[in-house]
């Protein structure tokens, strides 16, 4: 290798960061995102000028939210879906959030080659799962990062994740519809199945009805359409559905975009789109607000030595928990005054 490829490329300035997602330049949304997604000082600054660039093009997109178990056919389904949309000449960008990273470091959701078609795609952006180093603050980034997205010109934003109940809780709260998969045969698995999850979707997907599932992908849809019943109406009147695909033999996909499309349409003339987009900006605003104190108090240097030195008073039942976390808030306090 020459001395001057290993030279690294000198980093592009917040305006060319900008004009570049702007421009809707892959590239340069990509190192946005990775801005966006750092916890160094520096970078939140960066950060907060490129959200503020963004949020002046508001874009009319639309963002699902997709979950299931693993080997349900989650990026199968997104491939398919995805190419689709690229079709019929729609920008189709697809984040991950995966829950596994900051629990195993490692990812559930990381191959992101699979999707070996959208990936070469001029239409598609596809944004890999995050990487070790920027573990922990990517989930509450993602709302970020697709409005990073849809101002480079994405009209349909993707949100993957794969089900341990607490990252498909974030995602539902940042998509206009959450889609389930499931899998065919699923008659006993009604029983296990998480009720959180079944009320939070929009749509429930059964995918692999091809071959030999094709009967089993039938009756699974029955028997969900029979359990939808018995979950109470959602609060914008959407009434959820249950349909079938076959995600690797692109079987179904057409469906499920109309459902979308009748759910859009359904929740813009009756201001249920709006509403909810309203109540999930105020959530956001909470919840780096939350995010925000939280890393400070954390990160103060005089909070993190008394609490050191808290921590093993606690576990020996010397001192309530209770007092140790109101002198170490006091303490916060004092030095943020
Ligand atoms: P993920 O873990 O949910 O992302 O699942 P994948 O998309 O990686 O799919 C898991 C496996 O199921 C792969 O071997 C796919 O080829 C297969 N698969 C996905 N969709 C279908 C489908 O519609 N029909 C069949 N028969 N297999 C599928």
């Amino acid at each position: 290798m020459t001395r001057s490829k290993i030279i690294p490329k000198k980093q592009p300035t917040v305006n060319e960061l900008i004009e570049g997602i702007l421009a809707g330049n892959q590239t340069l949304l990509a190192r946005a995102i990775t801005i966006i997604e750092s916890t160094n000082k520096e970078n939140r600054k960066k950060a907060t000028e490129i959200v503020n660039a963004c949020f002046d093009r508001p874009s009319q997109g639309i963002r699902i939210g997709i979950t299931g178990v693993p080997g349900v056919g989650k990026s199968t389904f997104i491939e398919a879906f995805g190419k689709m949309m690229t079709k019929a000449g729609k920008k189709v960008a697809v984040l991950a959030v995966d829950p596994s990273s900051t629990l195993s470091k490692g990812s559930i959701l990381g191959d992101k080659t699979r999707m070996t078609e959208l990936v070469k795609d001029a239409k598609a952006f596809i944004r890999p799962s995050p990487s070790a180093e920027s573990l922990g603050g990517v989930t509450r980034k993602t709302r970020e990062a697709i409005l990073l997205c849809e101002a480079a010109g994405y009209e349909i934003v993707l949100i993957e994740t794969v089900g341990v109940g607490q990252s498909e809780i974030a995602v539902h709260g940042m998509v206009d519809f959450f889609l389930l998969l499931k899998l065919p045969g699923a008659g006993d698995e009604l029983q296990g199945i998480k009720r959180g999850i079944v009320e939070m979707a929009d749509a429930i997907v059964i995918n692999k009805a091809d071959g030999d599932n094709e009967k089993a992908a039938r009756i699974a849809q029955m028997d969900f359409n029979k359990a939808l019943h018995l979950y109470p109406p959602k609060e914008n009147g959407w009434v959820p559905k249950v349909l079938s695909c076959s995600a690797l033999h692109n079987k179904g996909l057409e469906a499920v975009w109309h459902l979308v499309e009748d759910y859009l349409q359904q929740g813009k003339s009756s201001g249920s789109f709006d509403s909810k987009r309203k109540q999930q900006r105020e959530n956001w605003l909470f919840e780096t607000l939350e995010d925000h104190l939280k890393r400070d108090f954390f990160q103060n240097k005089v909070v993190k030595k008394e609490l050191k030195k808290l921590i093993p008073r606690v576990r020996e039942n010397e001192i309530p928990a209770f007092s140790a976390a109101e002198q170490l808030l006091q303490l916060h306090q004092q030095e943020s005054s």
